[in-house]
């Protein structure tokens, strides 16, 4: 009686375990494409990893977007809702630098408890991520009143994306930089996961050398992006030519291994570096065995806001970047509270350009395409 018992109990306890180890299986391992050998680079290359999903369920999500979006027009705002959020889309623009996200505040690390802090004062302060593919094309997309910034983090450290392993099962570390942004996004679904992750290769990115691939799926699955930072993290100042075109090239073969496909679009410069004048087009396109790269935006160390896309002093090849310190993030807060009026505040539509009257002459034109610009001025001002 006893024994068939037992094998009772051994019998359903296997049952068991059979069916939770199959339910705990790890983020996806599927090996994944290779990148063909002759890589062309041209630039009509625009297939995404998400060309390799079940195209019937993509449609229909596609579909489904689309009826949303037509659903909700988006705002053409009324002389009164102009007053009242006062849009002003010719301000400027913060594009934080961060490295690594860890335990010590430090000139290279911004500790976890401080970083989620970052998160939520620009929460509340009205600040929405944009990715800086958005600032590259124009297409900032956010709600009217609000502001956009740009999250960037060099050197694909440990502490901006790690993996925990609890219970046989591999969970986003809640102190890491995507773990505190993922937490984020949950709780304030309108602060979405945006930002770009500006890799580099000596070592493997984010380290975890068997959880690369999960992490690059992962980064842009969410929506966020990865940029050029060299392959060895060199200084382009004092690089020869040469050495800059192997460099950007190796970098953008390496994120097509894990990302068949992918174009990376910008470049953040390892430390600051600009090369001398006739070696600069170096940084915007050239080759190496047969992977070119071309980097449509340039991106600096120090230490200003950037002027919006559609300002007439926008250059996309000296994107300037504020350091996500506690000193410089005080001291651009503080400049944004004492002059509203020179940050950039969303009219809420993409295809409207919403500006004071009397900053008509600083805009640039050639940027604002078929976008519909609107002036207004506050009633009881000349
Ligand atoms: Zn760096």
């Amino acid at each position: 009686m006893n024994k068939k018992i037992l094998l009772v109990f051994i019998l359903s306890l296997a049952i068991i375990l059979s069916l939770w180890a199959g339910c705990t299986s790890s983020p996806s391992t599927s090996p994944t494409p290779k990148p063909s050998p002759e890589d062309t680079g041209s630039d009509i290359e625009k297939e995404s990893p998400e060309a390799l999903k079940d195209p019937e369920a993509e449609d229909e999500k596609q579909n489904e977007k689309e009826e949303e979006r037509e659903d909700k027009d988006p705002p053409y705002l009324t002389q009164e809702e102009l007053e009242k959020i006062q849009p002003n889309e010719l301000g400027e623009i913060m594009i934080l630098m961060y490295h690594e996200i860890g335990d010590r505040e430090d000139t290279w690390e911004r500790h976890y408890d401080n970083f989620k802090k970052d998160l939520e004062r620009l929460y509340e302060k009205g600040y929405r991520p944009i990715n800086l593919n958005d600032l590259i094309d124009n297409n900032i997309d956010i709600e009217a009143g609000h502001t956009p910034v740009v999250l960037t983090f060099d050197d694909s450290t440990a502490g901006q994306f790690r993996y925990l392993e609890e219970k046989e099962e591999l969970i986003i570390d809640p102190h890491c930089a995507v773990g505190i942004m993922k937490d984020f996004n949950e709780k304030n679904p309108d602060f979405e996961m945006k930002g770009t992750f500006y890799t580099i290769y000596s070592a493997p990115p984010f380290r975890q050398g068997n959880l690369v691939q999960e992490k690059m799926d992962f980064i842009i699955d969410k929506g966020m992006e990865i940029g050029n930072h060299t392959y060895n993290h060199v200084n382009l100042a004092s690089a020869d030519t040469k050495t800059m075109e192997k460099e950007l090239a190796r970098h953008v073969k390496k994120t097509r291994e894990y990302l068949p496909g992918y174009q990376v679009r910008s470049l953040a410069l390892p430390y600051g570096g600009i090369p001398s004048a006739p070696e600069e087009p170096y940084l915007y396109s050239g080759e190496y065995q047969g992977t070119s790269y071309k980097n449509e935006a340039i991106l600096l160390v120090g230490s200003n806001p950037a002027p919006s896309p559609h300002h007439k002093n926008f250059n996309l090849n000296r994107l300037p970047r504020i350091r996500g310190s506690q000193e410089q993030l005080d001291q651009w807060f503080d400049y944004f509270e004492r002059y509203p009026e020179r940050r950039y505040v969303s009219d809420g539509n993409p295809d409207t350009v919403t500006i004071p009257e009397n900053l008509k002459e600083n805009l640039k034109k050639e940027n604002i395409k078929e976008k519909e610009i609107r002036t207004y001025s506050l009633t009881g001002s000349d």
